[in-house]
């Protein structure tokens, strides 16, 4: 069996409501031969019943030259009953400042939560300086599809969509207030995030209103902020973390970044401005701090996210715990927090 020529074929067919290629689309879920058979799951956007007849019948018609029975099961694009069409679960990474790592944080806890098995997409929505594309090494421009909507570059085994990716490189983006944040989230809701168990939101730098009005119009389901250390950021923490919590935002968890750096010579971990882990424990259900590590810098200059890299590297590890507790925070007891919030 000749799987290129049949791949070949399969991507003559159109998805009825995108109008674009299945297999550009990434919608064939399986595909494998078997006792003489080709089991194929091809899943479609469209609902409309005329239409998948006629989709199942082309599919049959371009495989039938290669002379073998086909098994084929059609079903549904999951989408969401609320919320960004093909994402169930939307997790930000916020910050009050610049500069503090909340990409590099972004970039990793997605990566982390792909290599758990689940299905991940990262939107970088820093319209201040869009930095995803350079730490996953990707530039090339997203394809648009019929009605404006983008298609993901993937990455790392990510799908990834950045402000970024269409703009030139080294050209600001001077969007603000009101403009901004509508504009942020029709460029989230006109990507095609296919069938994504999470979606994880680098949002700009700040806290104020178009940080919130994204928060509230996608429903996220919660909020990692980064800082770091020092005490004069203290209270740009709290009234972040007020900010959220009033408005039913849950936080999930504040990284400490860039807490210390570890000595290379006797591993002694070096916090010249301490730590603010003590006032955080109790208002948060989870708190980590990350040092400053070379490693973390080196992979994202060259395109390959430490968690990417070594999974077995400390860092990387912590990550690693971040996304455990993520996806282990059901539902419903992230809803129940922001109840009694
Ligand atoms: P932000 O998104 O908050 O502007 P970035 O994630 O872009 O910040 O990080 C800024 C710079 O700091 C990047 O060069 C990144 O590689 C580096 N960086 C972030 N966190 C660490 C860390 N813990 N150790 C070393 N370098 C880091």
């Amino acid at each position: 069996m000749n799987e290129v020529e049949i791949m070949k074929a399969l991507s003559t067919l159109i998805e009825p409501k995108l109008k674009w290629n299945i297999v550009s689309l990434n919608l064939i879920k399986k595909f494998v031969f078997q006792e003489g058979t080709v089991h194929l799951e091809i899943h479609l956007v469209t609902h409309n019943t005329e239409e998948i007849n006629q989709f199942r019948k082309q599919c049959i018609e371009v495989l039938q030259p290669f002379g073998f029975p086909v098994e084929l099961q059609i079903a549904n694009v999951h989408i969401a009953t609320h919320g960004i069409s093909g994402v169930k679960e939307v997790i930000l990474v916020g910050s009050g400042k610049g500069g503090v790592g909340k990409s590099t944080i972004a970039v990793n806890l997605a990566k982390a939560i792909a290599n758990m098995g689940k299905k991940v997409g990262l939107m970088d929505a820093d319209i201040y300086g869009p930095s995803i594309p350079m730490m996953l090494g990707i530039n090339q421009q997203p394809e648009v599809l019929p009605d404006e909507y983008l298609l993901p570059v993937e990455a790392h085994n990510l799908q990834v969509m950045s402000l970024g990716l269409l703009v030139p490189p080294g050209k600001a983006i001077a969007w603000r207030g009101q403009l901004a944040s509508g504009t942020i989230v029709q460029f989230i809701e006109k990507t095609f995030w296919n069938d994504l168990d999470y979606l994880v939101i680098d949002l700009p730098p700040g806290t104020g209103d178009i940080q919130l009005t994204i928060a509230h119009k996608i429903r996220a389901k919660g909020i990692v902020i980064v800082a770091t250390p020092q005490h004069v950021v203290l209270g740009d923490v709290h009234r972040a973390l007020d900010l959220y919590q009033e408005r039913e935002i849950p936080v999930l968890s504040i990284v400490e970044n860039m807490s210390g750096l570890i000595c290379e010579n006797c591993g002694h971990l070096n916090q010249p401005f301490g730590t603010l882990q003590a006032e955080f424990t109790s208002e948060v259900p989870h708190y980590m701090t990350l040092p400053l590590d070379t490693d973390i810098s080196r992979t994202s200059d060259a395109g390959i996210p430490i968690s990417a890299e070594n999974s077995e590297h400390p860092i990387s590890q912590a990550f690693q715990e971040l996304a455990t507790h993520i996806v282990s925070h059901s539902s419903n007891e992230i809803e129940e927090k922001s109840l009694m919030n």
